[in-house]
């Protein structure tokens, strides 16, 4: 069977060849995967069990639960300060990843450009080329603690671009941006017309400062889409919830897409999702606090062995510089001879190369063997 140019012209998934080595291995642990160890609240994961009890199994409105809508609405509000119209400018989506996905495809035409901040979660680049458009990537530099500037954008070119797309907290560096460094980044988008697409699953975990959206600095609400989602601060990877907002033309055309092709989130979903934006305050603080904790345990781990690694500041992710030069060859030695398994930097594009992605969503007497093995291994 012949497939289409387009998912020819996609290489499978970098980071899949690890798991695939890891998978055949006894005792090895991972800090590869990208997905917090614990498992949904109680509380939501309640909610969802009730509503099957109740046999609400059928679909929902295509833009989701109204309440839930609301429920996003409102916390968003609370939170970071966006307003946003339930009705018109919120869609439910399977996943953030199906509202990156709807985003590609409702505003980007074949042709155009989309600039996207590296190194960077691996789906953009694949989610542009799916929608016809033409990546470009803005490589972030490690003296800049993997913040996007003026300067960086500038010298890929961005000022060409007709959209951008970044994500802070950042996949895979760990890095956040203030709302005084997204200004810089906002004037430049304004300046040159781009359209800003948003990834904001992290943010309800970051350490130092509060987490600011793009799309509440002046003139960015009419030109941003957010992304968000229930994976990461609620560990529901499974459950495949998220939630785009935006102004009304862009979820609406995102919403053409979605009716025709994903209907509505998963229900069962959505009511443990309204549970948890409702009632699990205090588990998502908890978890943050674990993972803070880990994240200075890594830190200070890597410091003591004299691994260079900046001051990652949100998500669940240390970047540190590989001891070695080849940070592929140095990934698999790492899980063969150590049985720990890191991402190599390269698999998240430009910038990435010569640093490792270290994953903390691993409980702490987990991390402390990992780190004695790499210290071992490298010494
Ligand atoms: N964006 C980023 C930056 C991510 O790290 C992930 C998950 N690894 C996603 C989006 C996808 O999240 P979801 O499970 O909501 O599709």
């Amino acid at each position: 069977m012949q497939v289409s140019d387009r998912v020819e012209s996609v290489p499978p998934s970098g980071i899949r060849r690890f798991f695939e080595l890891a998978e055949e291995m006894d005792d090895l642990i991972s800090l590869g995967v990208g997905e917090p160890d614990f498992s949904a609240p109680w509380s939501a994961r309640d909610a969802a069990i009730a509503s099957l009890e109740r046999g609400e199994t059928s679909y929902t409105a295509n833009r989701g639960k109204r309440e839930l809508r609301e429920a996003i609405a409102a916390h968003q509000s609370r939170k970071y300060g966006l307003e946003y119209d339930p009705d018109d400018e919120i869609i439910v989506t399977t996943g953030a990843s199906e509202g990156l996905d709807l985003a590609m495809r409702a505003l980007v035409d074949p042709g155009d450009t989309v600039a996207v901040a590296q190194p960077s979660y691996v789906s953009y680049v694949p989610g542009v080329k799916f929608a016809g458009g033409e990546p470009l990537p803005v490589p972030t530099r490690a003296e800049d603690e993997f913040k996007l500037t003026r300067a960086v954008l500038e010298d890929a070119g961005a000022q060409e671009a007709d959209a951008l797309v970044y994500c802070y907290p950042n996949n895979p560096t760990g890095a956040t941006m203030t709302g005084e460094e997204l200004r810089e980044v906002a004037a430049f988008c304004r300046e040159h017309d781009l359209i800003v697409l948003a990834d904001e699953i992290y943010a309800a975990l970051t350490y130092e400062h509060d987490h600011t959206s793009i799309a509440t600095l002046p003139g960015m609400r009419e030109r941003t889409v957010v992304f968000n989602g229930f994976s990461k601060a609620y560990a529901m990877t499974g459950l495949r919830l998220g939630y785009a907002m935006g102004p009304a033309e862009a979820i609406g055309a995102m919403n053409r897409v979605h009716q025709y092709t994903m209907l509505s989130a998963p229900t069962t979903a959505q009511h443990a999702a309204l549970d948890a934006l409702e009632n699990c305050d205090d588990d998502v603080a908890d978890m943050r606090d674990q993972y803070d904790r880990r994240r200075n345990f890594v830190l200070s781990r890597f410091a003591e062995m004299g691994i260079e690694c900046f001051e990652a500041s949100g998500a669940f992710y240390a970047f540190p510089e590989c001891p070695a030069d080849d940070s592929q060859a140095f990934a698999e030695e790492l899980i063969q001879e150590k049985k720990v398994a890191v991402v190599p930097g390269d698999v998240f594009g430009a910038g990435g190369s010569g640093h490792l992605r270290v994953s903390y969503a691993t409980g702490l007497d987990d991390l402390k063997t990992a780190l004695n093995r790499i210290e071992e291994y490298i010494s």
